[in-house]
């Protein structure tokens, strides 16, 4: 599929903000927080489906939500978010 030449979407370069700066925010305060990594990796590969993505809840709800809005915004327009959002931030026309 080709995108027509003016394909840059605020939309998707805003939500690819949001996944980025989300992504930022929520490593750091993971860091931040005093919890052993390896350890919190290992509960992550021990569990089970659902308890990956409680986990993943709990400590990235920002990217959680940056996430959805992504698939939401990809299902209602056609964009992918992460081509539409590159090219308008380097303001391509
Ligand atoms: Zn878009």
């Amino acid at each position: 599929m080709k995108f027509p030449i003016n394909s840059g979407c605020k939309e998707c370069t805003a939500i690819l903000r949001e996944l980025r700066e989300a992504a930022e925010v929520e490593g750091k305060a993971l860091r931040s927080s005093g919890r052993d990594l390896a350890e919190l990796r290992q509960e992550w590969i021990k569990t089970d489906e659902e308890g990956a993505r409680a986990l993943f809840a709990l400590h990235y709800p920002r990217s959680l939500s940056a996430r959805r809005r992504k698939t939401e915004h990809e299902v209602l327009t056609g964009h992918n978010v992460l081509t539409h959002g590159i090219r308008a931030a380097f303001g391509r026309r």
